[in-house]
């Protein structure tokens, strides 16, 4: 049925692989054959109590995150479908939200209530389409060995190895 995958297994809902570990040529999401469309990734991740700082000041934060943060670089596959809806996401995303952006200037600065309304709308849905379509991995843990992410679909999960310690 499949070829043999190495490097990567299925904790639940989240995808482990080891460390620069190629993921199998088969959409993230649908876990149809994907001859082309290969995209790599870098994807990075800190301790979530680092957030924390963020209290305290955003500028020692971003300093702090990007000096302890952790890399990894990932290798995966989409088919049609789920690229179309990516670049969908994408365009949606960027359009609607400068199109809000731009609206709600425009109520504001003419003290056109409604108008103003209407173009928070649109920016704030623009924002959810366009993250909720073009998230595709988003790390849950990174350490020395092994990349935890977010976002597989289930038939992807379903095709490999469970993960066990
Ligand atoms: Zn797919």
């Amino acid at each position: 049925m499949t070829a043999a995958v190495k490097g990567c297994w299925r904790d639940g809902k989240i995808l482990v692989i080891a460390r620069e570990s190629a993921l199998p040529h088969r959409c993230i999401k649908c876990n149809a054959p994907v001859a082309e469309g290969t995209k790599v990734r870098n994807v990075y991740w800190h301790h979530p109590a680092l957030y924390l700082l963020i209290l305290l000041q955003v500028l020692i934060y971003a300093l702090v995150a990007v000096l302890v943060r952790k890399k990894a670089r990932i290798t995966f596959s989409l088919c049609a479908e789920h690229r179309g809806k990516y670049w969908k996401g994408l365009a949606v995303g960027w359009i609607g939200t400068l199109a809000g952006i731009g609206v709600t200037i425009h109520g504001v600065t003419g003290d056109q209530v409604w108008t103003t309304v209407e173009g928070s709308v649109l920016l704030l849905v623009s924002v959810v389409i366009g993250i909720g379509w073009t998230r595709l991995l988003s790390p849950q843990r990174i350490d020395e060995d092994y990349v935890r992410l977010r976002g597989c679909g289930r038939a992807f999960l379903d095709s490999l190895p469970d993960y066990s310690r």
